[in-house]
This record gives structure tokens, C-alpha cells and sequence, in this order.
């Protein structure tokens, strides 16, 4: 049987960021909707095109979006909160942007050209007048981000929307025979909420396979012979219920729609106990993460029906590195032998890659011959296939070369730091262990630091204003040389620092100015890391991060803060803090090698900031603060893997932290808003004070640091600093008190939510000096 090629999914987002140019044309008025489509259309055409002569056989349609997938499912099937004013019938441009951006007053996510663009700290809150956007969420553990649906206990499902249709037309037009995806029922249910939250949206699914089945149906009267229908919850951990929906959602759907063939697709992970439930859908064809569950292969040819096409997710859709194609040949041939129907596909859609590497003309290029992006990837697929329907001699020489880049990159000097791998076996206990508990430790800081109670701090960057973007891209472009860029960071610096001191601030920052994102700011330091031109990937929306590539073993050829600290110190007699991304958020923010485990990659970065750290407390730092903002969004997928992950990720923080003296005091920020699980691992950081975001919660987030007895000094976030609205001294008062209602007042610190470099100092300063003046209030 001919083994085929299928994608899954596409890059939307366009080789040259077409679409988001296209968008922000838009969003600001300068161009109509019919431009917009126009430019959407151009993309989708260049995409089929591109897959197609890469040699895929199998081309979704659907899969490309103005905004986000699940955003389109929510206008598809008419899910719209009543608050965008929707009257029924097609859901319009204006509808789906209101729901993705929200209306005025949103100072638009989005916009900022240098923002943080990690999602972490993007959550619409208070938006000023206007009508909110919809929440925003990760996409399981990926870094892209879907705007969740919030369904009514009443909800009505409608359909609303005929994108999917209209795309497999045009395909068709343009002489290709699509497979539409759609986002499946039973994930699309499970990943919204109920407004209210005190019903299941489960208990909606009869209400919306009725709307399914009218779209498929639709599909297959267009000519549409096969539909993929994703199902990523399948490798979730998941209530009976949810298994119990997944066997009903296929009966009726396969059942309402003859002749339709449906490939389920599951990725991201295993099915595991999900197995039994997924193969027994009445499905023609299901897709496997062959990248992240490897071993599910055996489990699924042992029981799956005979009939069944099984698409094999064997390229990885997630990093960039060049496949082992004769090891992935080795494992798959004997299914291929089999005389099962199988296609070849990657691990998940390709959304998570980015799209060209030949566009990275100034890559290393060794590094350069370890990768593959999107394009690439089809093309390795493509080879795969015609391995196994023709023999592997009809492309030996490619099969060579990839054997042959695989063996380079496992020698190559520049993967293999024999120091760095000495080093870090390391594992004596004053690695991980600071001198002295915390109690003896916090002694000698009050001593040194002799701070007021309430002290009050940021959480280190201040506006990355208009002038500071034009200086650094002038610089970057060479028109403005290194002197002078260097004098006007300074004077930047000195400004913050001097207005610091004025507005009252007991610990001072220098700003940040110096850094264009806080994980870039290190890669580009460390060895062992890679920046690509053009190589991003969408966060959410318009907005995209191009993710350092770690290709080798990590370390730190010279300091990395240390001159910028010791500027901002000199001058001022307050407490300068040093700046640090921790270990965990630069690994979680990178695409990482996956020639080790994670947690070996992890440990080497921990090692490179352990080395700052001590450098900084040599220079005179008496507060040091890692961040660890993306600690928590590496959480494993599966709970039962949660454990293992956050035992390493804790030790390579320790590492990190625990070289300095009792009397240095580490900090760490964490930008979000569920500790619960994990609050016991926070406690196991051992870090003296930790700065986190509560003021949306009104502080009730505290309680679990209140329930566990978090030990350290916290401070807990005092307004949102999402949102330009001015916060009242009044309000801050009153949350501080309701926090030192619920901890010791010794041990609360006062600062915002987060870092503030997506605001104005307009914004800033009235909001800083409130909160001065409320932690004055306190004291009093
Ligand atoms: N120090 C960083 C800042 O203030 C922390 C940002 C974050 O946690 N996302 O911008
Ligand atoms: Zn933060």
C-alpha cells in the first residue's frame, strides 16, 4: 500500500510576517477588510503551494486563522458571550476581533513592538471602557496561546461561520483537494469554561455535535473525502465523562454524516489510558505523537482495528532539528510491511515550527546543518515516504546526508563543552543548599539591609518607551555606534534610578533598558545558544517570538550584568537589585536540544547563572532576583509527570541561587496567578523573598502560601499592572491589609504585578508613587 504524506497544520503567520503586517494594517484603520483578505487569501494559496512541491500528499485547509483556531470554532459554532452585542447570523471581522483583542481601552496586547510577547504576562484584565477580550490561555505546553470559550449554562450553538467550507473551495479552485481541520467537540468543550463555572461544559456536547455535523456534512457535499478532526485532550488525563463524550461525539458524528472519513488526531503527548477509549471511536484513521510517545506505537498495532489508517507523527512539529531519517525508516518500515494503510506526518500541526530555514543567511553554519523548519519538515516526510514506496536506495544520497548531519552534530566541538559537562555532575550538597536556613539568613539580612517594614520595590524593567526601541533597532542597524548607544542606556538608567529615589522606592531597580526580552537578553550571552533572523513563531494573535535555539553545552564566557548593576548602584546609597532570568524560564522560552533530557540542558544554564549570581555579590550586590516567570508553564501535561519535573526544576534554581553569603538576599518574581499546586515546590526554592501577581484576585491567591505556611517573605502584587488605569492608594491599602490579614506583616513585601516596560511612564509614575504612599500609610 502507498505510504503517504500528510501535514496536519501550517504556519499561518506567513515567510515574511505577512500576516501580522496585514492585521495591524487593519486593526489601526489604515487598510478595509477586504485588503485583509486578500492578504489572507495570498497566504493560504503560497501555503498549499509550498506544501504541496515539498511533496505532501495530504494538505489541510482550515488550518490557517486571522487570530486563533479556537477562536474560529467559537464564531464557527456561534459561541458568542452575549457581551459582544451579536445579533445571529455570519459572526463579522469586528465580532471575532472584539472577542480576540476586546474594544478600546484594551492598550492592545499586541501592539508594543517589544513588549512581552511570552503570554505569561499578557492576560486581559481590567481594560478600561470598552468590552473585554475573551481569556487567554496556554495551548496545552506549547507557548501559543487561544482565547478561551466561555459557554452559557443555556448556550445555544449555531452554525455561524462558513470559514472552513469557503477554504476548502478555494483550495479546490487553486486545483487542491484539501482535508479540512477542525478543532474536535469534545477538546473544544473541555478547553473552554462555563461562565459562572457551575456547570460541565461537557453536558453541552448534545447541543453541539448537531452544529458538527451540519459543517462536515457540508464538507462532504463540497467533495471533501476525508475530514481531520483534532482531539489533543485525548492525552490528558481525563474523567470518566470525558471518555464517555469522546465514544458518543464519533457514534453520532460518523453516524450523521455517511461517507465522510474522519482522522482523528491526538498529539502532544500519549494516549496511555486514553488508548482503549480512542481506538475504540468509530473513526477511519488516527494520528499518534510518535515525537513525545514514541513507545505508544506498539500498544496501538497490537490492538488497533485492521482498517484503520494510522498516521504516523515521526518528524518532530515542535523544535527544529533535522530528523534521523534512517533511524525513523528502522522503526516504521515493518508497519509499512504490514499492509496497514499508513501516512506519515508530523508530530502535531507545523504552527509550532517556524517556516523557512533558508531564510537564515547568517546562521552558523554548522548549527545551520542541524535544522529543519516547517518547509523543511514536509520535505523530510516526503523522503521518508518515498523510502518505504520505493526503496531507500531512490534516495540514498538524502538519507546519507541526514545520517551524516546527525553524526557531525553528536561530534561537533561545538555541542561537546567537556568542561561544562564536567562540571555539572557536580553534586556535592553546598551546591543546592544556602549556608544557613532561612531564619538565620533573614537575621543577617535585616542587619545589612535595615529596611522599613512594607519595604516597597519593582519588579525590575521600566518603559521600553518609543526612543529606547528607535535607539536600539538604530544601533542594531548600525546606525548608531556602540559609545553612543552605551551613553544613551546610561542616561536612561540614571533617569529611573534618580526618579526612584524621589518617588520613595526602598529597593531600587536599574530598568532594564539595556535588554530587549528577558530570556534573548542571556541567550545572547551564553555559549551554546543560537538567534535566528526570521524564524518566529505565533505567541498568540499578532504577536510572535522568535525563541533562542540552545544547540550545545551552555556556559557563561564573561558577566553578563554585572557593569550595568554596578552603573545603576553607583549611583544611589539605596539597595540596587541585580536582574536574572532563572534557569527554567530560559529553557521553557527556547527551542531546546534534543539530543539530552530537558533537565540536563537546565542544569548546564543553572550552572552559567550561578556563575552571575556569585559575580554579582562580588560587585557589591546585596539583593539578587531571579525570575522564574515560566517555572510553572512547564508543567508535563500528564499530573503523574509533574513531580519528576518539578524536582529538577527546583534544583537547578538552587543551583543558580545558593552560592551566596547569608546576608545577599534572593528574590524571585513569578507572574501568575495558580500556586496551588505547586506552592509546595515554591516553598523548595528556598528563596528569601518571592514577588508574585495577586491584585486581580484581591489577594486570595495568598492562601496558599497561608495554608502551606509559606515561610520566606512574599510580595504579593498590589495592582495590575496590565491595565493603564491609575490604581487608587485607598485600593492598595486595602489589599495590603487584606494580605496582612492573611501573613505576617514582617513578612510582606509592596510591589506591582509585574514588570512595567509595557506601560508609559505616564502611567508609572502616578501608580508608584500611589503605592508609596500606601505602604507609608501602613507603616504609620
Ligand atoms: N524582571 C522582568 C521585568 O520586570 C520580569 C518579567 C516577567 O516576569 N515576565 O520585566
Ligand atoms: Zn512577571
Amino acid at each position: 500500500m502507498t505510504v503517504t504524506v500528510a501535514t496536519l497544520g501550517f504556519p499561518r503567520i506567513g515567510p515574511r510576517r505577512e500576516l501580522k503586517s496585514a492585521l495591524e494594517s487593519h486593526w489601526a484603520g489604515r487598510t478595509d477588510a477586504g485588503a485583509l483578505q486578500a492578504a489572507a487569501a495570498a497566504l493560504r494559496a503560497g501555503n498549499w503551494a509550498c506544501q504541496r512541491d515539498q511533496g505532501a500528499d495530504v494538505i489541510p485547509s482550515n488550518d490557517f486563522s486571522l487570530y486563533d483556531h479556537v477562536l474560529d470554532m467559537t464564531a464557527t459554532v456561534g459561541a458568542i458571550p452575549a457581551i459582544y452585542g451579536w445579533t445571529g447570523g455570519p459572526v463579522d471581522a469586528a465580532t471575532y476581533f472584539a472577542m480576540a483583542r476586546g474594544t478600546q481601552g484594551r492598550g492592545a496586547v499586541g501592539e508594543a513592538a517589544d513588549g512581552c510577547a511570552h503570554g505569561g504576562c499578557t492576560h486581559g484584565g481590567a481594560q478600561g471602557d470598552g468590552v473585554p477580550a475573551a481569556e487567554m490561555t496556554k495551548w496545552f505546553d506549547t507557548n501559543y496561546h487561544y482565547l478561551v470559550p466561555e459557554f452559557a449554562e443555556d448556550q445555544v450553538f449555531r452554525l455561524s461561520s462558513t470559514k472552513a467550507l469557503d477554504e476548502y473551495r478555494e483550495a479546490r479552485s487553486q486545483g487542491i483537494d484539501t482535508r479540512p481541520v477542525l478543532l474536535g467537540p469534545v477538546s473544544y468543550l473541555l478547553l473552554g469554561k462555563a461562565r459562572g463555572g457551575d456547570f460541565d461544559p461537557l453536558a453541552l456536547l448534545d447541543r453541539l455535535l448537531p452544529v458538527y455535523a451540519e459543517l462536515l456534512t457540508a464538507l462532504r457535499d463540497a467533495g471533501a473525502g476525508w475530514v481531520q478532526i483534532d482531539e489533543p485532550c485525548l492525552v490528558l488525563d481525563l474523567s470518566d465523562a470525558a471518555r464517555a463524550a469522546f465514544a458518543r461525539a464519533y457514534d453520532v458524528l460518523t453516524a450523521g454524516v455517511p461517507g465522510l472519513r474522519v482522522m482523528l488526531a491526538t498529539y502532544f503527548g500519549a494516549l496511555d489510558d486514553n488508548l482503549a477509549t480512542a481506538l475504540a471511536l468509530p473513526v477511519h484513521g488516527l494520528h499518534l505523537d510518535l515525537v513525545r510517545a514514541p513507545d505508544q506505537l506498539d500498544a496501538v498495532l497490537a490492538t488497533a482495528r485492521p482498517d484503520l489508517v494510522l498516521s504516523l507523527g515521526v518528524i518532530d512539529g515542535r523544535n527544529i532539528w533535522k530528523a534521523d531519517l534512517n533511524a525513523i525508516l528502522d522503526r516504521i518500515a515493518p508497519v509499512a510491511a504490514s499492509g496497514r494503510a499508513i501516512q506519515l506526518a508530523p508530530s502535531c500541526a507545523l504552527l509550532h515550527a517556524p517556516i523557512d530555514l533558508e531564510r537564515e543567511t547568517a546562521l552558523d553554519p554548522d548549527v545551520k546543518s542541524w535544522l529543519a523548519f516547517a518547509v523543511q519538515k514536509v520535505a523530510e516526510l516526503a523522503v521518508l515516504a518515498r523510502a518505504l514506496n520505493e526503496g531507500r536506495d531512490s534516495v540514498r544520497d538524502i538519507l546519507d546526508a541526514s545520517s551524516a548531519a546527525v553524526a557531525s552534530r553528536r561530534v561537533s566541538a561545538k555541542i561537546n563543552d567537556p568542561a561544562v559537562q564536567a562540571r555539572v555532575t557536580q553534586a556535592d550538597a553546598t551546591l543546592v543548599n544556602r549556608a544557613s536556613a532561612l531564619d538565620a539568613r533573614r537575621a543577617c539580612q535585616r542587619a545589612k539591609l535595615n529596611l522599613p517594614a512594607y519595604p516597597t520595590t519593582t519588579i525590575g524593567s521600566f518603559p521600553q518607551t518609543p526612543d529606547i526601541r528607535k535607539a536600539r533597532a538604530e544601533h542594531a542597524r548600525g546606525d548608531m555606534d556602540a559609545v553612543a548607544y552605551e551613553a544613551f542606556l546610561r542616561a536612561e538608567t540614571a533617569r529611573a534610578v534618580d526618579w526612584q529615589e524621589e518617588v520613595g522606592l526602598d529597593v531600587l531597580v536599574h530598568g532594564e533598558f539595556e535588554r530587549n526580552d528577558m530570556v534573548q537578553y542571556f541567550g545572547e550571552r551564553l555559549s551554546g545558544f543560537a538567534f535566528t533572523r526570521h524564524a518566529w513563531v505565533q505567541s498568540y494573535g499578532s504577536r510572535y517570538v522568535r525563541p533562542p535555539i540552545i544547540y550545545g553545552d551552555v556556559s557563561r564566557p564573561e558577566p553578563m550584568t554585572v557593569a550595568w548593576w554596578r552603573y545603576a548602584q553607583s549611583l544611589t546609597v539605596r539597595p540596587m537589585k541585580g536582574m536574572l532570568t532563572g534557569p527554567v524560564t530560559i529553557l521553557n522560552w527556547s527551542f531546546v536540544r534534543d539530543d539530552q533530557p530537558r533537565s540536563a540542558t537546565c542544569r548546564q544554564i543553572a550552572f552559567a547563572i550561578r556563575d552571575e549570581v556569585m559575580d554579582l555579590e562580588a560587585a557589591g550586590a546585596p539583593i539578587i532576583q531571579i525570575d522564574e516567570a515560566a517555572l510553572r508553564e512547564g508543567l508535563p501535561l500528564r499530573r503523574g509527570d509533574w513531580q519528576s519535573y518539578l524536582d529538577w526544576a527546583v534544583t537547578c534554581f538552587r543551583i543558580a541561587a545558593s552560592g551566596v553569603a547569608d546576608a545577599t538576599q534572593i528574590h524571585t518574581h513569578m507572574c501568575y496567578s495558580e500556586f496551588n499546586d505547586i506552592i509546595a515546590a515554591i516553598g523548595a526554592m528556598d528563596a528569601d523573598v518571592i514577588s508574585i501577581e495577586t491584585a486581580r484576585s484581591k489577594m486570595e491567591l495568598l492562601d496558599a502560601f497561608v495554608d502551606h505556611r509559606y515561610p520566606a517573605d512574599v510580595g504579593p502584587g498590589v495592582y495590575d499592572i496590565h491595565s493603564p488605569r491609575e490604581p487608587a492608594v485607598g485600593e492598595m491599602v486595602a489589599l495590603l491589609s487584606a494580605a496582612a490579614g492573611r501573613l505576617a506583616v514582617d513578612q510582606l513585601w509592596v510591589n506591582p504585578d509585574c514588570g512595567l516596560k509595557t506601560r508609559k511612564w505616564s502611567e508609572v509614575q502616578p501608580a508608584i508613587a500611589n503605592m508609596v504612599a500606601a505602604a507609608r500609610l501602613l507603616r504609620a
